[in-house]
Parts: structure tokens; C-alpha cells; sequence
């Protein structure tokens, strides 16, 4: 089976509702940049495709980085004096800032509104925060919690260890017939976030088990790790599988209705970036193209000007730019089976573009060759212009030089991708092109 048949397969259908299934069941699970949480995470992923682990010590040097200790959470909370927790991990994983060092003692209302955060505008949500690499601690809560708070002081409770431990990655790895590789990385350490995060994670999981299935000529490298330190981690210990990468893309915020959004890598021009940009164009659907800029998730790393990779990233509404976004609102009821299926359908889309993209030249360049008399060709001539298929073959042999790809043809022409891949196909066929690497 081929990517472009994975397209009208009804397992691919089957998966949108897969990928709602999986973010349900990942979204209780505390998550941070090290930590059980991860690993849990990690492991029920490994429970749906083949995932290798890596435990990276707390500690190693990682290019300009260092591995952070491990951070775990037994328990965490606000008390009023009398016993009665008025703010709970227990109820959200969101109420505890991220990497929160352990405190037990008691607090002036004073002194702890100043680790408190909420949300002025949106009285009901918790905001998500983190503390990763200055020792701080602090609780994220609703407006409405944070009026409430009237006692002259509080117990506080944050039961964590922040301990020489490990930064745990995985990565699922599908051989191609080369060893080119295509890219396809999701930032994996929000806790209960469901489109920043999570529908990233159930689309590659869910991307990864359909293209297991598929013939496929490079070869595929889904990396799961914790956003920022997790890709430098990986870039740091991975350099020949860095000098493979041909495409790559960035996965996040895929669940909501917003329209689909590509964002280019740092060459603006790579194969994924035209694959990218055709595909959206095609699609006839709202969709916005936008330049790489040095902000967001870990293109940040791969576009770095040390790796510079064509590495892009397709999401729906991007980051920073929905209300829900690292709030408690970015819930299960924000994403749904629909659009999770829809960005699946897109990245297959793309991944089939740039599967098929190949230079080819013409071995008959000195005036076109008789295309009539093989048959490909109409018979009847005077017919004011050619149809779609028979200007693909006119473009195909025109401008395969060796050098300009089928997807550049295809943009040159303003014809579709499949109909000019057809096109050279058949010139294939009647050895009027030859593929050149
Ligand atoms: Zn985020």
C-alpha cells in the first residue's frame, strides 16, 4: 500500500476517533520536561506503535544546555488552617507550577499571593506556568479561587523531589527503502493541555501506525520528547541522523477548529515547505502560510543556524494564538475526532508529495518527441487546447532538466500534483524520462 492509498483506506478514517481515544486517556497524566509522568506518557505510546527509550542523566551537558534533575509530584496544595484544601493538585494537575521546589510550612496571605497566578480576563480558567530553570515555587488558580482567599494565612504543601534522576525521550523509527530520513517531532511535557500537546502526540502515534503499513521510500523518525530540552537533547546525541534528514515537520495544536497553518522552515524554500504550500493550496480549504520566525516550538532548534534544517510545522490555530491556549479551557471539549482526522488527512497529503517528489530529465530534449504515434497523444488534432494531462506531459518533458523536481513543475504548470506524478510516470513508461538523483 502506498501513502496515497492510506488516503481513501478506511483505517484512516478508524483513526480520528483512535486520536480523541488517546488524548482522553493521556490528559489525567501529570506531565513535565522529566519525570514519571513523561515516562507513563511514553509508555502508552509504546503500547500502540514500536518506541525506543533514551534516558538522558540529569546533569549532561547538552550542546549550550545542561539536563535539568528529574521532577516528580506526590502531592501538592493550599490549605486553610483548620485542614480544608482550597487549592488542589489533586483536582488539576494545572494548579502546580511546573518544577514547583517542596515547601511545607505556613504562609501570610501576603506572602502567598505572590506565587499565585490566575487569569484576570477569564475568571474560571487556571492558567498553566512553569518554573524549569530558577528554583521557584507557586500555584496556578481561577480568578474566582483566588477572591476567595481571605484567611491571614494558609498551610502550603508541595510534596516534590527535584532529584538526580533522567530526561526520557522515545522515538519510533520506520525504515524506508533509503536512509534519507523525514522528521516528524511532537513536544510531549504538558500536563492536562489536549491541542498543545496531546493532539500532537495521538497524531504522530496514530501517523506513525498507519505509515508503518505503507511502502515507503525514505525512511520515517517520530521523536517524542519534552519541548525545548528534549529536541536540543536529541540534536546534541544524533548527529549522523541529522545529516539524514530530507523533511521534517513539527507537530502540535492539531485538534482544534481553526484552519490549518504551515509554518515554513528557516529556508523558506526546502521540498516540505513547496510540498506544504501545494497541498494547502490544493485542498481549496481556508489555510494560512506563514514565514519561519525563531519563536514557537522546536523548529526553534532544528531551524537553528548551526543544524538548519528543512524542518517546518503544520498545525491548526498556531500557539499563542486561541484564548484556550495554556489554559485549563485547552480541555478535551476544544479538540475533537473531526479536525484530529482532517490534520491526520493533511499530513498524509503532504508526506505523499514529498514521497513521490523526484527530478527526472528528458531523454529526448531536441524538439518534443512525437508523442502521437505512442499513443499519448489525442489522435484528432485542432482542438483549441489540450486537456489537463496532456499539458502535464507537455510541462514534465519541458522542463526535466535533472535539476527543476516535479513539485516545481507542478507550480511552474498550475496543475496538480497527482496529475503531473502521472505524467511522469507514463513518460517513464515510454523511457521519454529518466530519474536522476
Ligand atoms: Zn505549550
Amino acid at each position: 500500500m502506498t501513502v496515497a492509498e492510506l488516503l481513501s483506506d478506511p483505517r484512516t478514517d478508524r483513526e480520528a476517533g483512535e486520536m480523541k481515544a488517546l488524548v482522553g486517556e493521556l490528559y489525567p497524566i501529570p506531565r513535565s520536561i522529566t519525570g514519571e509522568g513523561l515516562r507513563r506518557t511514553l509508555q502508552a505510546i509504546g503500547r500502540r506503535i514500536p518506541l525506543r527509550f533514551t534516558e538522558v542523566p540529569s546533569g549532561t551537558p547538552v550542546l549550550d544546555w545542561t539536563i535539568p534533575n528529574e521532577w516528580n509530584v506526590a502531592d501538592a496544595y493550599v490549605a486553610r488552617t483548620r485542614g480544608e484544601r482550597v487549592i488542589d493538585f489533586r483536582a488539576s494537575n494545572l494548579h502546580l507550577v511546573g518544577y514547583s521546589v517542596p515547601i511545607r510550612r505556613r504562609v501570610p496571605l501576603a506572602e502567598l499571593k505572590e506565587h499565585l497566578f490566575s487569569l484576570p480576563d477569564h475568571p474560571d480558567w487556571i492558567p498553566y506556568r512553569t518554573s524549569y530553570y530558577q528554583p521557584n515555587w507557586g500555584f496556578c488558580v481561577t480568578r474566582k479561587q483566588l477572591e476567595s482567599l481571605t484567611d491571614p494565612e494558609y498551610d502550603v504543601v508541595i510534596d516534590t523531589t527535584l532529584t538526580q534522576g533522567s530526561l526520557t525521550y522515545a522515538e519510533c523509527l520506520l525504515p524506508g527503502e533509503t536512509g534519507e530520513e523525514v522528521l516528524l517531532s511532537c513536544h510531549a511535557c504538558h500536563p492536562s493541555l489536549a491541542n498543545d500537546n496531546l493532539s500532537g502526540i495521538a497524531l504522530a502515534t496514530s501517523l506513525a501506525r498507519l505509515l508503518d503499513g505503507a511502502r515507503r521510500r525514505y525512511t520515517y523518525r517520530f521523536l517524542f520528547a519534552p519541548g525545548t530540552i528534549g529536541a536540543i537533547a536529541w540534536l546534541a546525541r544524533n548527529e549522523e541522523a541529522v545529516r539524514r534528514i530530507r523533511a521534517g515537520l513539527v507537530i502540535a495544536c492539531v485538534g482544534d477548529a481553526g484552519p490549518i497553518h504551515y509554518k515554513k522552515s528557516r529556508r523558506g524554500d526546502a521540498a516540505v515547505d513547496r510540498a506544504a504550500a501545494h497541498v494547502l493550496r490544493a485542498s481549496g480549504r481556508a489555510h494560512r502560510i506563514v514565514e519561519f520566525s525563531p519563536y514557537g516550538y522546536d523548529e526553534r532548534q532544528y531551524c537553528s543556524p548551526g543544524f538548519d534544517l528543512p524542518v517546518g510545522s503544520l498545525t491548526r490555530t498556531p500557539h499563542g494564538c486561541f484564548p484556550e491556549y495554556h489554559t485549563s479551557a485547552d480541555d478535551l471539549g476544544f479538540i475533537s475526532a473531526r479536525w484530529l482526522g482532517e490534520s491526520l488527512r493533511c499530513y498524509l497529503h503532504v508526506i505523499d508529495v514529498v514521497e513521490n517528489n523526484r527530478r527526472y530529465r528528458n531523454t529526448n530534449p531536441h524538439c518534443e518527441p512525437q508523442l502521437g504515434r505512442r499513443g499519448l497523444y489525442r489522435a484528432i488534432g485542432g482542438s483549441p487546447s489540450p486537456g489537463r494531462s496532456e499539458m502535464a506531459l507537455l510541462w514534465v518533458l519541458n522542463l526535466s532538466d535533472g535539476a527543476t523536481d516535479l513539485l516545481a513543475i507542478a507550480d511552474r504548470a498550475q496543475l496538480d500534483f497527482d496529475t503531473v506524478r502521472d505524467a511522469a510516470d507514463l513518460l517513464c513508461s515510454h523511457r521519454l524520462l529518466e530519474e536522476t538523483v
